[in-house]
């Protein structure tokens, strides 16, 4: 191999990121991500992430939880997260992450679609920036964590028992191997396949594919969500959201006469299609979204990034109502997982949303998936640390697959499509 580290990361988002933290200062880790660090769905996240309030909200957290997933959810998986919740939240409080607080400094809760109470902590709404920004300072300042960005993982290095690194290909995409103890797969969802998606297009599950080529069982591929609410825009490329928190405190949602016609706060997929029916039943491609039942405060408080967005597009979300538009955004299925994020192969795990472990069933409920992605980050970086997998025993593989990167992931591409197509078929 060209290089080794004890542990290779694929991805630099909320999982990848948490992960890494998570290794013991004595292990070398290489984080590697295909564009900027910044550039990860993690710091798209506006919304916020969800914490359990006391022991009274478990049994309520849990409905929510399975009733948005349409009862497919696993429930040890969501007892896994819901439990270590308060944990996590404090280990980001104490990293320095600033949540929203009251005047007298406890911490303010917002609500969401499916949520039968407000338990979702804030930043402003750039949750997800505050968060992963917070976690990439802290990589950045720590020696054994190594992060190579516009690196692209090719391809898995793998022999009959275990996977034993990666193919990775910087700029000048020239393929080379690193040989690693462990991989973890923290590259997030498919939002890259989409024409319209809140996604940023380069991420496009590559690792499905790879796994799939070595039969590593992968899950529920075509449970896809939909967000009810991105602005409306006729210009190609990554739609913007706006947050569902917006409807949790109060925005209305109107039909082409400026009438209400469904409840804005239904779990993501009855939403959206409501949406759709409407503009079917109204021949329009949006439907109007109208913030100022909040009120001046609120919106200039807690949505200072969606107001200058829509003003840079024209809209005054003060004075009028925005049109809006449901795109893809979330990945419910991924590599099959088990609790500590292991795929089905040794030394190869999987966390954030290119994994599933069964937390989100068919459908996502909102504000989930950051805190999914942390809890099982964690325990990915735990099994890691405490596992003892088989040797790997293959060498480096032959390079010259890998110089003509475009066809590749062309293949991989159609070979994500078309199993996410059987899937859908097979559930008809
Ligand atoms: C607009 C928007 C708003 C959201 N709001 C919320 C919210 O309020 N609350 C919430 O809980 N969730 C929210 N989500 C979902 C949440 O942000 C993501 O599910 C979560 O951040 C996924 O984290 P991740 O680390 O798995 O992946 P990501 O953060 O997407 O990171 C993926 C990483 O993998 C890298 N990568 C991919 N393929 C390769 C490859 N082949 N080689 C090298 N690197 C690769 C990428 O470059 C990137 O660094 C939102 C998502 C979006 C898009």
């Amino acid at each position: 191999m060209d290089e080794f580290f004890d542990v290779v990361i694929v991805g630099t988002g909320a999982a990848g990121l948490y992960c890494a933290l998570n290794l013991p200062e004595r292990m070398t880790v290489l984080l590697l991500t295909k564009r900027k660090a910044e550039d990860s769905d993690s710091f798209l996240a506006q919304g916020g992430i969800c914490m359990q309030c006391g022991e009274s909200d478990y049994e309520l957290y849990m409905e929510d939880t399975l009733r948005a997933g349409h009862y497919e959810n696993d429930r040890r998986a969501v007892d896994l997260m819901i439990r270590s919740s308060n944990s996590i939240l404090r280990d980001l409080i104490h990293r320095g992450v600033r949540f929203a607080c009251h005047e007298d400094g406890s911490l303010d809760f917002t609500r969401e679609g499916g949520h039968s109470r407000p338990r979702i902590l804030y930043h402003k709404d750039v949750t997800g920036r505050e968060i992963t920004q917070t976690l990439l300072d802290e990589v950045l300042k720590r020696d054994n964590l190594i992060l190579r960005e516009e690196t692209t993982m090719l391809d898995l290095i793998t022999d009959d028992t275990a996977c034993g690194g990666i193919v990775a290909a910087g700029p000048d995409g020239v393929p080379y191997t690193v040989g690693a103890g462990a991989v973890v797969l923290a590259c997030g969802g498919i939002g890259g396949l989409f024409k319209n998606s809140t996604n940023f297009p380069h991420i496009t599950g590559d690792a499905l594919a790879m796994a799939m080529r070595r039969g590593i069982p992968v899950k529920h591929l075509d449970y896809i969500q939909i967000h009810p609410t991105t602005l409306y825009s006729k210009k190609p490329g990554r739609k913007f959201l706006i947050s569902e928190s917006a409807r949790g405190e109060g925005a209305l949602l109107y039909d082409r006469n400026g009438r209400r016609f469904t409840d804005e706060l239904q779990p993501r997929d009855l939403l959206s299609a409501a949406i759709h029916a409407q503009m079917e039943k109204d021949g329009t491609d949006f439907v109007w979204e109208d913030l100022r039942p909040l009120g001046r405060e609120t919106i200039r408080a807690h949505f200072p990034n969606i107001c200058d967005y829509c003003k840079d597009e024209g809209y005054d979300v003060f004075r009028e109502p925005i049109p809006v538009v449901p795109a893809q955004h979330y990945f419910m299925g991924g590599i099959q997982v088990d609790l500590s994020s292991r795929t089905a192969m040794p030394r190869l795990y999987a966390c954030g949303e290119i994994s599933c472990n069964g937390v989100h069933g068919r459908n996502r409920l909102a504000s989930n998936s950051l805190l999914e992605s942390l809890v099982f980050a964690q325990r990915a970086a735990d099994d890691i640390l405490f596992g003892s997998p088989p040797a790997f025993r293959g060498t480096a593989p032959d390079l010259a697959p890998y110089r003509e990167q475009e066809p590749l992931f062309a293949a991989y591409r159609e070979e994500i499509l078309n199993e996410m197509e059987r899937m859908r078929k097979s559930h008809e």
